[in-house]
């Protein structure tokens, strides 16, 4: 213990200065020091080690200073906290949680004698919030059924720019959330080359990495069906966002919205356009060579009332959960417990109504353990693999 002083030190001339402490205090000071190191239990420092950790490699990663931490650093942290989702689509972090990650980072500053960043009131209040807002909102998001869904296509105008462009691409979003039964983050980091058209199975996703990748085996692969019908055809939603996407490559804006537009008022709702029916002759509207290219599949877009433009970059995951909330409101229905993964429970939800077997559930949605079907079958499919369906009432 080099901090403190022995009795010696205090009578040698060159050391530091130290405060003249008599015998008695001496031994309090060890007493002290002897009770500090219990005042939390072994599970409590071991869990403010494990929240400051945490802390440090958030600010690590956005070139913040975790000590001393400004209040505003403590601030975005907890925001970044309230937003990670386990695979369950349930938050990461409660507020609980939350609140001891903060205690972790309030005792590392307190021992050393730093002010304690998280008492400021913004932090406070901040949590607060988080806390009254996890109260009254459901922490796992509603599913969406293939009605639901198709309600809220109709809703959109495909036939009509500027509209049609982004009705075209938030489709394409909505059928790789339900039938891909893809995490939003996941739909978001897609690419055109993530996509392979099949000529029996419609489209081959590869998620997670480029099909071009070297390691094939462990890749995830997800099936796009086509549909009984255009209505219920997710490769026909692809294939007529990438086309529209293909004519947006080109500076000339004239030539881009005269090729959209024609595009757009052809738009025809009741016939394939994904080339399933590619032995009388109709192709799809987009080949394989469209597809060779590592740019982003789903695009920011930019819309005004007389133009919609497709960005070059890829949208972000927020930006589809905004999207989805947007256009359940257009359909007249409430958004409030919905999210983009409710589209993926949905796909659990609907295939189990269906009667899916837990295997055939978990390859679609690329679980690993039967449990977390289960999770999603207690809570929205109560009736699924229950005796009381039996009972012959
Ligand atoms: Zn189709």
């Amino acid at each position: 213990m080099n901090s403190t002083p022995s009795l010696a030190a205090l009578h040698a001339p060159d050391a530091a200065p130290v405060p003249e402490i008599d015998a008695e205090l001496h031994e309090l000071e060890e007493v002290s020091r002897n009770l500090q190191t219990h005042t939390l239990s072994a599970n409590t420092r071991a869990a403010y080690a494990k929240a400051w950790r945490s802390f440090e490699g958030f600010c690590h990663g956005h070139g913040l200073d975790p000590v001393p931490a400004h209040p505003e650093t403590v601030r975005w942290y907890v925001a970044w906290m309230s937003v990670q989702h386990d695979v369950h689509g349930l938050p990461r972090f409660s507020v609980a949680t939350i609140r001891q990650h903060l205690a972790g980072v309030a005792d590392h500053h307190l021992q050393q004698g730093l002010l304690d960043p998280t008492g400021h009131h913004g932090v406070s209040s901040l949590v607060r919030g988080l806390a009254k807002l996890r109260a009254t909102r459901p922490a796992r998001k509603r599913p969406l059924l293939l009605d639901d869904l198709l309600r809220i296509i109709a809703a959109m105008e495909h036939d009509a720019y500027p509209a049609g462009v982004t009705a075209a691409r938030d489709t394409a979003a909505l059928w790789l959330g339900f039938a891909g039964a893809l995490r939003r983050s996941e739909a978001a980091a897609l690419t055109l080359e993530s996509l392979q058209l099949h000529p029996v199975d419609g489209i081959h996703i590869h998620v997670g990495r480029s099909k071009a990748g070297q390691d094939n085996t462990g890749a995830d692969v997800v099936v796009l069906p086509f549909g009984a019908t255009p209505r219920t055809c997710a490769p026909c939603a692809i294939h007529r966002w990438v086309a529209l996407l293909l004519e947006s490559i080109t500076d000339n804006v004239r030539l881009y919205r005269q090729a959209v537009m024609s595009r757009l008022f052809a738009y025809q709702l009741d016939t394939h356009v994904c080339g399933v029916d590619s032995a009388g002759g109709g192709a799809g509207l987009i080949s394989s060579s469209d597809l060779a290219s590592p740019a982003p599949l789903l695009r920011a877009t930019y819309r005004n009332r007389k133009n919609a433009r497709i960005h070059a970059a890829g949208i972000t995951g927020d930006a589809l959960g905004a999207m989805l909330d947007t256009r359940m409101t257009e359909a007249g229905m409430d958004p409030g417990e919905y999210g983009f993964h409710s589209l993926r429970s949905g796909h659990v939800t609907q295939a189990r109504r269906n009667g899916a077997s837990t295997d055939e559930i978990m390859r679609a949605g690329r679980w690993q353990r039967a449990e977390t079907v289960t999770v999603y079958d207690r809570e929205f499919n109560p009736a699924a693999r229950n005796s009381v369906t039996r009972l012959g009432l």
